[in-house]
């Protein structure tokens, strides 16, 4: 072939080539483009499907919080419920109580004795069982609050001896509490916490045991510095919690045996508050027990060694009894009973009462004469303590005294209560039912030099 010949062949082919490779070119990007509308496509969908997520997400997030500020409300609706019915139940159990110990103070009668100690013993019952509830609910709605205090924990330890003394020689049964002597004299904690678990602990040993012991020790285990762990054991040889039963133990509302309330009374609640007492110190607690031969609890909290105080004995304790002597007190409080026992407890001390119905009448009074001291209940009708309170310390009203030491008197023995009363400028708080010998004390406190 000649050379052009050859030369067109080669053109052709190369067009040819040239054409095919266009043709694939073009195919090619035909694809391409395909796949990136796809792409496109996928990539909005999928934008809808994260935008549509998000906005699930944040529905229910909303969701969650309506609910979330539902159920603090129902706590808090509770918490009120609960400090109201204490109120209610506690305020008959006051008069049931005062009056029953100046029957049990007074008579000479043996039949009446014997009855009033029922009553009481009764009643003493019927006050534990609400502060039991009341004590859960406040734990439950995380409003419970320890305290961090210097206390001599042997006048702890002869406290429960006094206490369970009674029980003991009622049961015949071998009481001690052991103490460890390497446990300082004063201690940093909170001793009404710490007496609350014993009592718990100790009113169970006892109630669960007819023959034998009950014994307490107290040990304690060296940590950093002035740092300590109290180990407590309860011991007792009494009737044991079956192996099956000991892992629940510490739920609410739980008893080791379905007859348990029947023989034993009680609420279940007890050991779960005793435990959460434990815990929310940072402590631990555990039992070992075998049915028919008796039961160990047993806890561990961290404590801190206090620093000891010099003490101030009460060199001359009915001199200072004395002091209370023709003090004038107004007791503010609607109901009648309430009033009446007030009187009979003031005038043993030969403390002068006077009385008010309400804030309104208390005010009144208030304007005409002046006082050593104001026992203010807080629920009252027309106007409550609260309020008496606000205008009695009001510069702008007919009061005489604005700064008359008042303390409140309630049934309401919420802890909350407590530093609210305080907060209104009252001086101190007392719970009903109103036990005789603290509000002496309290008293004594205040004026006695
Ligand atoms: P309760 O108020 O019913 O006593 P607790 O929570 O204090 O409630 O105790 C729960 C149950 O644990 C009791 O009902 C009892 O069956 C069992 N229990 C507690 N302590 C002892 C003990 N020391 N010996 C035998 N059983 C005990």
């Amino acid at each position: 072939m000649d050379s052009p010949e050859i030369l067109k062949n080669i053109i052709r082919r190369e067009r040819k080539a040239r054409k095919m490779a266009e043709q694939w070119l073009e195919k090619k990007s035909l694809e391409l483009y395909l796949a990136n509308e796809q792409l496109k496509g996928m990539n909005e969908s999928l934008e809808e499907k994260i935008l549509a997520r998000t906005k699930e997400i944040e529905a229910s997030k909303e969701a969650l919080l309506v609910e979330k500020d539902k159920a603090e409300a129902a706590t808090r609706a509770k918490s009120e419920f609960l400090s109201n019915m204490s109120h209610e139940i506690r305020t008959p159990l006051n008069a049931i109580m005062g009056l029953t110990d100046l029957i049990l103070q007074d008579s000479r009668d043996d039949v009446a004795v014997e009855y009033s100690s029922s009553i009481k013993y009764s009643a003493e019952n019927l006050l534990h069982i609400i502060n039991e509830i009341l004590d859960f609910s406040k734990i439950e709605a995380g409003k419970i609050t320890f305290e961090e205090i210097d206390f001599d924990l042997g006048k702890v330890c002869k406290g429960l001896e006094d206490t369970f003394r009674h029980k003991a020689e009622e049961k015949s049964l071998v009481f001690v509490i052991e103490q460890d002597r390497r446990i300082p004299q004063i201690v940093n904690g909170d001793p009404v916490k710490l007496n609350q678990i014993l009592i718990n602990l100790i009113g169970n040993a006892f109630k669960f045991t007819d023959e034998g012991f009950v014994r307490v020790s107290l040990k304690w285990e060296k940590q950093e510095g002035k740092h300590f762990d109290l180990l407590v054991r309860v011991e007792d040889s009494g009737i044991g919690i079956p192996k099956a039963k000991q892992g629940d133990i510490f739920q609410t509302f739980t008893q080791a045996n379905n007859s348990t309330t029947r023989l034993y009374g009680g609420t279940g609640l007890g050991l779960a508050i005793t435990r959460k007492l434990v815990e929310l110190q940072r402590g631990k607690i555990w039992l070992e027990s075998e049915e028919g031969v008796g039961t160990s609890f047993s806890f561990r909290i961290p404590m801190r060694e206090g620093i000891p105080i010099e003490t101030k004995e009460i060199a001359n304790n009915k001199r200072k009894e004395a002091s209370l002597k023709d003090l004038k007190v107004l007791v503010v409080e609607d109901i009648a009973v309430n009033r009446f026992l007030m009187k009979q407890i003031l005038k043993r001390k030969q403390i002068r009462g006077d009385f008010a119905v309400n804030g309104r009448e208390a005010i009144e009074i208030l304007s005409e004469q002046t006082y050593d001291l104001v026992l203010m209940d807080l629920h009252m009708p027309e106007i409550d303590g609260w309020k008496a309170t606000e205008i009695i310390r009001s510069q702008d009203s007919p009061v005489l005294n604005h700064e008359v030491p008042i303390i409140a008197l309630t049934a309401d023995a919420f802890e909350e209560t407590k530093s609210k009363v305080l907060k209104a400028g009252m001086d101190g708080f007392l719970p009903k039912p109103v036990d005789i010998h603290q509000l002496y004390d309290t008293l004594i406190d205040l004026f006695a030099d």
